[in-house]
């Protein structure tokens, strides 16, 4: 698989400025560990001043309105979150589909804004548990990325995917390696399909949902795991640091 496992941080709606030391903990010791790519999404406040810490990590949103600036209160687009530095944006995160009944359509205007913005995305999929139950998870979660696929011209240089089971997501429960291997190969299937062997090959499938210290290395060497896209884990730089250490061991291995 092409390049460096990819480890990203998802700060979700935590911290405030005193988690500054944390991001500079963080990008000081990914100097060391250069065989794994690191990056952060802290909340919308916290972009610019991350960015201006990070010497060696990316920095991300984790959102951004699909339009141009506007009459829109509280928003912000994705010329305004590269302009404070996010280099990607993480996009269709299942909170954002449950607590703001984000659609699949809203979700792809998202993207073709990123794109416009010169913003990388990481685009989230995944399936509740009654979906997984039910033995839909694939189609599920297929369906969900199909339509948002094809805005992608140039998808090696523009699209990470994050696998993140729902009923995983802050719960301290993680899919299996044989279940996450599966739909990482539906995935990948998905995308030779759509954009063929050769550029999908560039595309990263991040797993994410309670990937911690101790559990990242099984999860890592999963075979088409390209990296995680971690929640809990990433708030203290020593937690997450741990992951980085173990994606960094899996290089080596
Ligand atoms: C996430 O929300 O993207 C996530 C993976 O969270 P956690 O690691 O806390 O399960």
């Amino acid at each position: 698989m092409a390049e460096r496992p990819y480890i990203v941080g998802n700060w979700k709606m935590f911290g405030t400025r005193a988690m500054l030391s944390e991001a500079r903990a963080i990008d000081r010791a990914a100097q060391r560990y250069m065989k794994v790519e690191v990056a952060v999404a802290p909340p919308y406040t916290l972009i610019h001043a991350v960015h201006k810490e990070a010497e060696q990590i990316g920095v991300g949103a984790q959102d951004c309105h699909p339009g141009e600036e506007g009459p829109h209160t509280g928003d912000i687009n994705a010329a305004m979150v590269a302009d404070a530095g996010a280099k990607f944006v993480i996009l269709g995160h299942s909170e954002r589909r449950q607590d703001h009944g984000e659609t699949g359509d809203l979700i792809n205007a998202k993207i073709e804004s990123a794109i416009e913005a010169g913003l990388r995305v990481i685009l989230c999929c995944g399936e509740s548990l009654e979906t997984r139950d039910a033995g839909q998870a694939e189609d599920f979660v297929l369906g969900q990325l199909r339509p948002a696929l094809e805005k992608f011209e140039d998808p090696a240089d523009r699209l990470t995917i994050a696998y993140e089971p729902i009923w995983a997501i802050g719960t301290g429960r993680t899919a299996t390696p044989l279940d996450i291997e599966a739909m990482h190969k539906a995935i990948r299937n998905l995308l030779d399909e759509v954009y063929g062997a050769e550029r999908s090959a560039d595309v990263r499938i991040l797993y994410g949902g309670s990937v911690k210290p101790d559990n990242a290395r099984e999860i890592l060497t999963t075979p088409e795991v390209g990296g995680a896209l971690v929640g809990g884990a990433s708030l203290s730089a020593e937690t997450f640091l741990g992951i980085v250490v173990a994606a960094s061991e899996t290089e080596d291995a």
